[in-house]
């Protein structure tokens, strides 16, 4: 057998990348209370890494460093699914890992990170950190909800992996020998697939309550359990996420609803009592017992999405709020119309009482709630399928995403599916046949012929099929 041989089939049986290189350091000396799992263990290959993630580790190991992969990428190779990013982490402190790199930026100004830029390919170093803790007490320092306010001291390996959310997200892949450093039990959570916080479940959410919905994330993308501890603490500190920043509850929204698992999400959501903290109006809506309507409409939009991810189609955040926030602004302009304002008046300011409020939970940048506003203020004008109408709708920027909510309002009960029927036949004929789909009934051009501005009243005053017309027109 040939030397090239014998390392192939050592690469075979150990799943080793580089055999020739390849010592196993089982103890380091530097990770008591761990278990390190050596590379014929794990499943974990540097082929799966990202070269420039790797060129980062083995530099800063170069120049002396501890440096190893944590986090996510470490928790899905595990999976055998590519990792979104690769983080890694030091010992260097930020000043010299700048010093060591010469294409690296200093970010953060309470705790500094270093990118290291390949061009696009951005590779995030972070260095140990640990909890800041009260002189006297010890205990890490947290404001009267229990939320943490320090977490940027610099620290070692060891007090880095208390600060992590879940044992399986605290995983360390160490470039010096390629082993896996575990010091919480992340590995037999991750065989098993469970989401378990490290620490005391109350305590951690308390420290910080984004942790459910990471919780919430990480157990459908991943297609693990909650475990009894984490499960159990969600909803009595579902609360707490209403003192969450805006802009990061919008960055988390939009993790949790982008990601192709939209539908799983909602329902985790909803069943732990999170989903009623982040979009209020939309849960009261779906608790009304009248209709099923409110459920259809927001399944079938994150539906539609899912499947427009799995079909690698783009998808927008906007066409989603604009589906949660539907049958609330709706109800809430019914009831200023019961209370006597004028239905364009009602719908308008309807509309824009329910993207404030759900802005002052969740910061939907404003280039999205007027996307919103646009794709509802163009559904009465699918109404007014006669004369230029219709042609003039489909030259609208946002004529597509507007169909495309009429079809979901179709599929949801919301409006007589003829109405989308007719506008999917129309788009796709030639001008001819458009013009005659968009002629007068018949009779109407029978007798004497009506005056256009006659017409343009009746529809524009036509209450069941044109309420936000008048409004925004
Ligand atoms: P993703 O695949 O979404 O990137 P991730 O686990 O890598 O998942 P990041 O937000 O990139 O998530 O965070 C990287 C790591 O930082 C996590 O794996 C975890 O160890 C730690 N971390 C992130 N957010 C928190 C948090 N809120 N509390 C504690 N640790 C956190
Ligand atoms: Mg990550």
């Amino acid at each position: 057998m040939s030397v090239n041989a014998i390392l192939t089939f050592l690469k075979n049986i150990l799943s080793l990348d580089n055999a020739e290189s390849e010592v196993v350091d089982i103890v380091d000396g530097k990770h008591a209370g761990a278990v390190v799992v050596a590379r014929p263990d794990h499943c974990v290959s540097r082929q799966q890494v990202n070269e420039n993630a790797l060129k980062v580790l083995y530099r800063l190991r170069r120049e002396g460093f501890d440096s190893y992969l944590v986090g996510g990428c470490v928790r899905d190779l595990l999976l055998g699914r590519e990792p979104k990013d690769f983080d890694v982490v030091t010992n260097a402190e930020p000043e010299q890992i700048a010093r060591i790199f010469s294409n690296c930026r200093l970010i953060g100004k309470r705790f500094r990170l270093a990118h290291v830029c390949y061009g696009r390919d951005i590779i995030e170093v972070a260095t140990f950190r640990k909890a800041a803790r009260d002189e006297k007490t010890q205990a890490p320092r947290l404001n009267k909800d229990g939320r943490l306010l320090h977490d940027n001291v610099y620290g070692t390996i060891d007090e880095d992996v208390w600060r992590r959310d879940f044992t399986i997200n605290a995983l360390y892949y160490n470039i010096r020998d390629f082993s896996i450093v575990d010091y919480v039990g992340g590995m037999e959570d991750h065989k098993a697939g469970l989401i378990r916080l490290i620490g005391d479940a109350g305590e951690r959410f308390r420290e910080d309550p984004v942790r459910m919905l990471r919780a919430v994330r990480f157990a459908v993308k991943l297609g693990f359990r909650l475990h009894h501890d984490c499960e159990e603490a969600i909803a009595p500190h579902a609360h707490l996420l209403a003192g969450i920043p805006p802009a990061r509850l919008y960055d988390e929204i939009s993790k949790l609803f982008l990601t192709g698992y939209g539908v799983q999400t909602f329902e985790l959501l909803r069943q732990h009592g999170l989903f009623a903290v982040l979009f209020p109006a939309t849960e009261k809506s779906l608790q009304s017992e009248t209709s099923d309507f409110p459920k259809m409409m927001v399944i079938n939009a994150l539906e539609n999405s899912d499947q427009r991810i799995a079909d690698n189609k783009p998808v927008t955040l906007y066409f989603l709020f604009a589906a949660l926030l539907w049958d609330p602004m709706l109800r809430r302009a019914k009831d200023k119309m019961v209370k006597g304002l004028p239905e364009s008046n009602a719908y308008y300011e309807a509309a824009s009482e329910v993207l404030t409020q759900q802005v002052r939970r969740i910061a939907i940048p404003r280039h999205l709630t007027l996307a919103i506003r646009e794709v509802w203020n163009l559904q009465p004008k699918f109404h007014l399928r006669t004369g230029a109408k219709p042609s003039r709708l489909m030259a609208h920027p946002r004529f597509r995403a507007a169909y495309d909510f009429l079809v979901l309002r179709a599929q949801s009960g919301d409006v007589p599916a003829d109405v989308a029927q007719w506008w999917e036949a129309y788009q796709h004929e030639n001008e001819p046949n458009q013009r005659k789909m968009t002629q007068p009934p018949v009779q109407e051009k029978t007798g004497k012929p009506k005056r256009r501005k006659t017409y343009r009243k009746k529809a524009k005053n036509s209450p069941s099929t044109n309420p936000l017309l008048d409004a925004h027109d």
